[in-house]
């Protein structure tokens, strides 16, 4: 199966490429020619390993590997590395169901696709000859840094660099990159915030040349080898729902996601185009609703405030994924011309009458961090259920929308990633030393804390580089020629 640009029909590649390529030639996103051979069959789901379940929904989408390469790379993604066997176990809660996406090594669900990109990449290079070493560069504000880290450790082939602001992430998040093994990996802050990083990363992208034999990559969210492993936990949940009897097979199931970039809940989109029987996908944002405004109206825009809110990881005003979804709606040429004005007035506006068209299978609502914290708290007493503060805002959002199916929530991170805002939230005091908050949240609630959380305090410090601002770019041309 072949691959194209967002943009444009005719501009295509194959899944390797697009893989390596992360974003088109022309600024578009990679998508595939054809949903119609790609059926997964739901007949035999509840006797499949979730790892099984993954295996199947890759390798009908990345045809340019074999099924025996497609199993190595999942197992390899995933066993011993997620707390159990099920990368995405489900609990019911009350009427509904929570689904936890965050028992990978950064206690994220980022963690689900990070710790299968990798291997694509190393794998599409091997189908397309290429002999160069893959240096990955991010900025982060805390969690793609660490999940990208540990994704790529050791990854043959690869190296990963990751700067994060040195005012700006949580001591957690810090602790989690600093203490990141591999021989591959580099990780130094930055002494400036999370935008001058970024600025920094992509001025590197734009005029740094590489030595011979090393190329440039970058892990983010929008290529297409982190979205196809996500659709697999939409099939996972709905197992788990079939085995335990909640619903019969064809039964619809709606999905409420926590939404930032727009990639988790495209991933349930396309799970609907393979044949999952999704209801309604309901897109949750916090403050920063710009989604919220957009499937009511028809209008997106980018140029409004911007808040910091308790929810970090949804704090966006770009949801770069949203392009594929206009793109299979409305096609490549209005998908061209809406984003060339985004870029250019920072808006479009979708006709009140082609709304419909992605209304009919989505809805999306929003709150702030007041009512996060309160739905925290009110979920805690009534069902003894303890979630983060990007669950709880998906949670909130499913309860103001009315629905007549099993409503299934995806859970994005541990609570324990957010242990201040969630003491908060049950009404106990905060510090600011994080380390001490996990340790009460647990004495209060006795939920488990995730055993990478739990031996992180004492974790050694792999690395320690700190550089300037302007040294981003000396950095990165040292790490690359770091023989290691
Ligand atoms: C990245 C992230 C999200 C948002 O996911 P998108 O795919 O960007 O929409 C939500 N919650 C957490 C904890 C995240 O890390």
């Amino acid at each position: 199966m072949l691959y194209y640009s967002s943009r444009n029909k005719n501009l295509t590649s194959t899944s390797s490429e697009a893989i390596l390529r992360g974003i088109a030639p022309d600024g578009g996103l990679y998508l595939p020619e054809s949903f119609d051979d790609i059926k997964v069959s739901l007949e035999n789901i509840t006797n499949m390993k979730s790892n099984e379940i993954s295996a199947e929904i890759l390798s009908k989408f990345f045809t340019d590997f074999s099924n025996d390469e497609i199993n190595e790379i999942i197992n390899s993604a995933y066993n011993g590395t997620f707390e159990n066997d099920d990368f995405a176990p489900l609990s019911k809660v009350g009427s509904k169901f929570v689904l936890e996406l965050y028992h990978g090594p950064t206690c994220a669900f980022k963690d689900v696709a990070l710790s299968v990109l990798p291997r694509l990449i190393t794998a599409a290079k091997k189908k397309n000859g290429i002999n160069t070493e893959t240096v990955i560069l991010t900025a982060t504000s805390g969690d793609t840094g660490s999940a990208a880290a540990h994704g790529f450790s050791d990854v043959p082939g690869t190296k990963i660099i990751v700067f994060y602001p040195a005012h700006g992430t949580s001591a957690v998040q810090e602790k989690q990159m600093t203490s990141c093994p591999g021989k591959n990996v580099f990780v130094s802050s930055v002494d400036g915030n999370f935008d001058d990083a970024q600025s920094g990363v992509k001025k590197i992208f734009a005029e740094c040349r590489m030595p011979k034999g090393k190329s440039l990559s970058s892990a983010n969210s929008i290529n297409i080898g982190r979205l196809i492993p996500q659709i697999a936990y939409y099939f996972t949940a709905y197992r788990d729902l079939l085995k335990t009897g909640e619903i019969e097979l064809g039964d619809k199931v709606d999905f409420v996601v926590p939404t930032g970039n727009f990639g988790d809940i495209l991933a349930g989109y396309f799970a609907g185009k393979i044949g999952l029987p999704v209801g309604k996908l309901i897109c949750a944002s916090n403050k920063n609703n710009v989604l919220t405004e957009f499937f009511e109206t028809g209008r997106y825009n980018k140029r409004r405030e911007f808040h910091i809110t308790r929810s970090p990881s949804m704090d966006i005003l770009i949801s770069s994924n949203l392009e594929r979804l206009i793109s299979l709606t409305y096609g490549t040429e209005t998908t061209k011309k809406y984003m060339s004005r985004l870029a250019e007035y920072g808006e479009y506006t979708i006709p009140a009458e082609e709304l419909s068209l992605l209304t009919e299978k989505f809805a999306a609502g929003c709150c702030g961090d007041e009512e996060t914290l309160i739905t925290i708290g009110n979920v805690y007493k009534n069902h003894g259920y303890l979630m983060d503060t990007h669950t709880a805002v998906a949670w909130n959002v499913s309860e103001k929308i009315h629905s007549e199916n099993k409503t299934v929530i995806l859970s994005t991170a541990s609570p324990y990633k957010f242990s201040g805002s969630v003491l908060k939230a049950l009404g106990e005091p905060v510090s600011d030393n994080e380390f001490e908050m996990i340790k009460r949240l647990y004495a209060i609630t006795g939920a488990p804390i995730p055993p990478s959380l739990a031996n992180l305090e004492n974790a050694h410090d792999i690395h320690s580089d700190k550089i300037s601002k302007d040294d981003m770019q000396k950095y990165v041309l040292s790490c690359t020629e770091a023989n290691i």
